[in-house]
């Protein structure tokens, strides 16, 4: 970056912080995971270590709020004095086991998006089951062949079909927001990721079936990697500090489907979630971050009272409820994570 540039990026970002500070924002947080794990190809999972730095930090710094009260209180036209609602998206164990009695120690209150196709489900996430299936140490044939809409298509894994743990430990680190890959084997990761993201659920889960084929891998669910139960879905809920809101049935990306497979995604794991729990769920989370007009529609008339994309973003007292922004937390420690946080908020 040159003088002139960083001069200009320093001075917009300053301008950005005044505009924060006299509008006084709120923020609504994305996690995904609480756990450690050995590789993280998505950048999922926040230590338990760091998610308690976080909390105690969001204790110190700001006012934690449920996301239904932050919700109530812009439908009045308001935003509560540094207000941060917490989320955790897609369904994983680690919410009950790991997130919850963290949140419980430091009483903040979060909202867990659960994918309900995923509860209880005897497979991982698509995602995971790439990263089981490619990413891992071990040997697999030189050549991945998919048939793919009357086609063939390959992806040769070159050196890298025999991939030992020396390998393995030296990629660990790398995940999908890299720009380049330190392998075949991260290659192909992200050729299959980019191909199957846009895919219906079932052409989706056809093609990981060839792929888990042709690695001769038994169709195991990692404990690492498990989604919530519908026992376990109830156990987070119970005690009123975890809410539990709709993140459809299959993880879509919804621009990519008609609008009435829209909305049966979003009517359906409402309906869903609601029978398991015996309560209502009223707050929802767009998939991808992927909100198209019709599934906003669809979402407002099933009677959510809330919904959150992925727009990187602050809440100003004007914000669209069935969209609200959020910002993306990663794995930092306690003080990077606050000095970030108090940035968002205008905060000195
Ligand atoms: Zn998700």
């Amino acid at each position: 970056m040159t003088l002139v540039t960083r001069a200009g990026w320093r001075l917009r970002q300053a301008r950005e912080w005044l505009r924060r500070r006299l509008r006084s924002p709120a923020v609504i947080l994305m996690y995904h995971r609480v756990t450690e794990l050995p590789n993280d190809p998505h950048l999922l999972a926040v230590t338990p270590e760091h998610f308690a730095e976080h909390l105690a930090a969001i204790r110190t710094h700001a006012a934690p709020v449920p996301l239904q009260e932050l919700a109530g209180a812009l439908r009045r036209g308001r935003v509560p004095a540094r207000a941060v609602a917490i989320t955790l998206d897609d369904g994983y164990a680690d919410n009950l086991h790991g997130a919850k009695p963290l949140l419980m120690r430091h009483d903040v209150p979060a909202t867990v998006f659960i994918t309900a196709g995923q509860v209880g489900r005897e497979r991982e996430f698509w995602w995971d089951e790439l990263d089981r299936l490619l990413l891992q140490p071990g040997t697999l044939p030189p050549v991945l062949r998919l048939r793919l809409n009357g086609g063939l298509r390959e992806w040769p894994l070159e050196e890298a079909s025999t991939y030992g743990e020396a390998a393995y430990q030296r990629d660990r680190g790398w995940n999908i927001e890299c720009r380049d890959e330190p392998g075949p084997r991260q290659r192909v990761f992200r050729a299959l990721f980019d191909l199957f993201y846009l895919l219906p659920s079932a052409e989706r889960w056809a093609l990981l079936d060839q792929v888990a084929a042709w690695a001769q891998a038994p169709p195991v669910v990692r404990p690492s990697h498990r989604t919530l139960t519908t026992d376990e879905v109830v156990r987070l809920a119970q005690g009123g500090l975890v809410e539990i809101g709709a993140h459809t049935v299959t993880h879509p990306v919804l621009a990519a489907l008609p609008p009435a497979e829209q909305r049966r995604e979003v009517q359906e794991s409402k309906a869903r979630l609601e029978a398991a729990l015996g309560l209502e769920v009223a707050s929802f989370a767009y998939p991808h971050g992927s909100c198209p007009p019709e599934a906003v529609a669809s979402v407002g008339e099933a009677g959510f009272a809330c919904a959150c994309s992925s727009e990187p973003q602050v809440v100003f007292r004007d914000a669209d409820r069935l969209r609200l922004p959020r910002l993306v937390v990663r794995d930092w420690d306690g003080a990077t994570f606050a000095r970030w946080l108090k940035w968002w908020l205008g905060m000195p």
